[in-house]
């Protein structure tokens, strides 16, 4: 089944609410260049909280669609600091990330809280990208597939019977080791764990519904190698962090999905 290229920003804790509508804007215009040549995936951008509603405001009709880069699993109420689906939604959310590694690392995320997130996204009508990936000590331990494995298990009781149209789910097979460093993992090791990723929802969602889940690859995507990733079998896209920054790299990785077929 051809799955429609997924394509995600994530800026991270970056920008002011002026440089990221400077960004949207030279995203606006590359992206509506390649419209026209039918070059597109579906694109989506994950500013800062902050800046949200700005860019929602210019991003307006576009097929740019707009993201979160966390939520909270509660629906409202007494959580000072935190933000839920639905206010994401207010702001024109469609998408949000979960489970980033950063969140695990820095704030102590558990499989539990990513699970209960997931779960609340679903509740909010958001699409959840859920990020899942081993560590350098478990890739060299020869346990990733292990760990990944441990990470999707820890999900299964929080996916939905069926996903609809407007509430689809997205994973990212983003190696820690590979985020922010430079480092990739070979198409081989790509190619095993998204296969891998594939086999494991089946188990806990069955066939149909697995087959419409988008698996992109996160980690130190950059225009050289962005091509040779893409051309992995069973890679839907990417999850682009640094060089996301940049609206010239970031079009660049979105050209460099193969679009033939
Ligand atoms: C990310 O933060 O999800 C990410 C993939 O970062 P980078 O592209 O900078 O490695």
């Amino acid at each position: 089944m051809r799955r429609r290229a997924l394509i995600v920003g994530n800026w991270k804790m970056n920008g002011l609410v002026e440089t990221a509508l400077e960004l949207t804007e030279s995203l606006l215009t590359g992206v509506a260049k390649r419209e026209k040549k039918k070059l597109l995936g579906e694109v989506v951008v994950c500013p800062p909280f902050t800046a949200l509603s700005a860019v929602n405001n210019i991003l307006g009709g576009s097929s740019i669609k707009l993201g979160g880069q966390n939520m909270s699993a509660e629906s409202s109420g007494a959580f000072t600091g935190e933000i839920c689906g639905i206010m994401l939604r207010n702001v024109g959310c469609r998408y949000v990330i979960l489970g980033h590694s950063e969140r695990r690392r820095h704030f102590g995320e558990t499989d539990l809280d990513v699970g209960r997130k997931v779960a609340a996204a679903f509740r909010d009508g958001l699409n959840p990208i859920i990020c899942v990936g081993e560590d350098m000590a478990q890739r060299e331990a020869g346990s990733a597939l292990d760990a990944v494995d441990a990470q999707i298990q820890a999900l299964a009781p929080f996916l939905p019977e069926k996903t609809t149209k407007q509430n689809q789910m997205v994973i990212a097979y983003e190696p820690v080791w590979a985020i922010g460093s430079g480092q990739t993992p070979t198409p081989q090791q790509i190619s095993e764990m998204h296969v891998f990723i594939r086999d494991r929802l089946d188990k806990y969602m069955g066939a149909d519904e697995t087959r419409k889940v988008r698996i992109l690859y996160g980690g130190s995507l950059k225009p050289e190698n962005a091509a040779a990733i893409f051309s992995v079998d069973n890679v839907d896209g990417g999850l682009v962090g640094g060089s996301s920054l940049s609206p010239q790299d970031f079009l660049a990785i979105i050209d460099a999905y193969p679009t033939s077929d």
